[in-house]
């Protein structure tokens, strides 16, 4: 053990911010962080062992125990559990003899769920030993199993090989489809990589570069929607020794996964878009970050790097553009959906527990190693090449005025096309259901979970910042689908599960209102659970960053929308009850599963 940990310190300097690559390569190598794994890190990171610990406690792919020599965690989503997730996990128990949670006693196998791991167009799915598996069956699962007890290798299991290194992309397609269904001005196949490096940085300054993107008012494409040209000129005009650029492809919103689909199909786009901004805000260093769920991509994204380097398209003095040097690493999260929160991303950058930060100061003046830095979207980096290829006026041609340009749109649920989708802003719902194949429609969730439910009197909305905001995570449910008890329950227990656990209002509020759910679910609720509910949302809104703002939403959107599936699960004869123990409520949400608070801060 000592010297596996001592080789894996050395390949990263002993450095306390690559903490989490060192966690992450000691996991994958090791089966699990053993205490005196712990230990030997804090000795020569120069850290305390409860610093290490706390790191380890947050994320759910690390364990310092012993996850079997086959770790399978299945995606336990609201969108898995429309395809079968039910049958598939019976079968995993079954057949491994052990519940989710457990760890067989020979050590073979263990099981256990996972959130939404952006497979929604192929669900169920799983990650076993990293690599995914997707469109499970109850027969699937048994040959799996069959061959695990063989002895087989996890690529051995997999219907298709992961390639030899060397052009992994047809591999990398066989094993997770694409399914892209529709090209538009990022997907599309017109553009040749490093056009924009050669042909435009080298007769424009950082500054023209900056003023096109604010000229095309493109706005981030996380979901936040922040002007992207102005946060590249604030970073540019904040002092510090060193800029950094870094990508945020952490998208764990359920329902997403666009940013997959981008990074498998588009990856020098992505890269390129990101020494685009380097090259605009004076940095020469960026960082992809990437969700533990894609570790798939590795060989795949470093051979990308690769080969950008080798055409000085990467690297020293980019296209002969003297003093434009900028080359990009590839960092993975290990499964919390909170760093998505670009404050939470940085922390869990420098090697630290995904806690957002308080702000100001925003990452544009303090970021990452406390230096200036930029924070975008997958999506928005791609968006900015063909912006400075063709201009910030040609892009306003596309969308709405508030809303321009194109959106990549991750489509899923009762529809006949799940797939991925650019459109240009300004698409209404109902052209979007025609688009996608979903004939009978009871419901779409918007945005994610954090988003918005919305019925069939509002699919003539449009998507865009003044009306429909996305990300990108389109979920469609058919009449047959129980939306309280399958969706918005589901996307309860995600919140409760994925809280940093910081603010009081966000770990317990979320818990609290999930119980009062669970009560109406329960056919006990009665008139005031609702104005309960209502009231209860503004204590959850007032949380500090953006996951426990909008954790109330799936019941305040579906109370909204559809108010009389709640109402018909009422006891006719009351109004109030005196049932709902509210301080035993709370009592009881501090049982809290999600993640242990760090103490130390609170
Ligand atoms: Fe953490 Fe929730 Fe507070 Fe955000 S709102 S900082 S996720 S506890």
């Amino acid at each position: 053990m000592k010297d596996t940990v001592k080789q894996i310190l050395k390949q990263y300097g002993s450095d306390r911010n690559r903490l989490m690559d060192i966690l992450i390569d000691i996991q994958e190598q090791l089966g699990y962080i053993p205490k005196d794994a712990i230990d030997l890190l804090a000795a020569n990171l120069g850290m305390s062992q409860v610093d290490v610990e706390q790191t380890i406690s947050f994320y759910h792919f690390f364990s310092t125990k012993p996850r079997g020599k086959y770790a399978i965690y299945l995606n336990d989503s609201a969108v898995a559990r429309m395809f079968g997730y039910d049958s598939v996990k019976r079968t995993f128990e079954s057949e491994a003899g052990i519940k989710f949670g457990q760890v067989s006693d020979d050590g073979l196998i263990g099981l256990f769920n996972t959130a939404c791991m952006g497979m929604s167009d192929q669900e169920p799915a799983a990650i076993i030993n990293n690599k995914v598996f997707t469109r499970l069956t109850p027969y699937r699962v048994r040959e799996i199993v069959k061959h695990m007890r063989e002895g087989k290798a996890v690529e051995e299991l997999m219907n298709e090989s992961y390639g030899d290194g060397k052009n992994q992309l047809p591999s990398l397609r066989s094993i997770v489809s694409s399914n892209v269904r529709r090209k538009g001005m990022i997907l599309g196949d017109d553009y040749e990589m490093g056009t924009v490096t050669k042909t435009r940085l080298t007769k424009m300054s950082p500054e023209a570069v900056i003023a096109e993107m604010k000229h095309s008012h493109i706005r981030g494409r996380g979901g936040a929607g922040f002007p992207t040209g102005l946060k590249w000129e604030f970073c540019r005009r904040s002092k510090g020794d060193k800029r950094y650029v870094i990508c945020n492809a952490d998208e764990g919103e359920p329902g997403t996964f666009k940013d997959r689909v981008i990074l498998t199909e588009k990856p020098e786009l992505v890269f390129e878009g990101m020494a685009v901004a380097g090259y605009a805000i004076g940095s020469d260093e960026g960082i992809l970050y990437l969700r533990y769920e894609y570790r798939y991509m590795k060989d795949y994204l470093n051979e990308v790097l690769e080969n950008m380097r080798k055409q000085n398209l990467l690297g020293k003095e980019i296209a002969g553009i003297e003093g434009f040097d900028f080359d990009i690493r590839i960092q993975y999260g290990a499964g919390a959906y909170v760093c998505g929160e670009e404050s939470a991303l940085l922390e869990s950058l420098e090697g630290k527990r995904g806690e957002p930060r308080d702000k100001p100061p925003f990452p544009v003046e303090k970021g990452y190693l406390g230096m200036p830095t930029i924070v975008n979207n997958v999506e928005t980096f791609g968006t900015a090449v063909k912006i400075v290829l063709n201009g910030g006026e040609w892009f306003t041609q596309f969308g709405t005025e508030d809303s321009t340009g194109t959106k990549i749109l991750s489509i899923s649920g009762d529809c006949m096309f799940p797939g991925v989708y650019e459109v240009d802003w300004g698409f209404n719902v109902e052209d979007m259901l025609d688009m996608v194949g979903a004939w009978e429609v009871q419901a779409v969730q918007v945005g994610g979970p954090s988003g918005t439910l919305i019925g069939s009197k509002e699919f003539h909305r449009t998507l865009g910042y003044s009306d429909l905001s996305t990300g990108g995570s389109m979920i469609i449910f058919g009449p047959q689908r129980n939306l309280l008890k399958d969706v918005v329950l589901n996307f309860m227990h995600f919140f409760i599960e994925e809280s940093c656990g910081s603010c009081s209002t966000c770990r317990n509020m979320t818990q609290v209102m999930t119980n009062k759910l669970t009560k109406i679910l329960n056919g006990k609720g009665v008139k005031s659970d609702l104005d309960d509910l209502q009231s209860w949302a503004k204590t959850l809104q007032a949380s500090r960053c953006g996951l426990g703002q909008t954790a109330a939403n799936p019941i305040v959107s579906s109370l909204k929308n559809f108010r009389h599936l709640y109402e018909a699960l009422l006891q006719k004869d009351k109004d109030f009850d005196q049932g709902f123990d509210m301080e035993a409520s709370v009592q009881a949400s501090c049982n809290y599963v999600g993640r242990v608070p760090n103490f130390n801060h609170h």
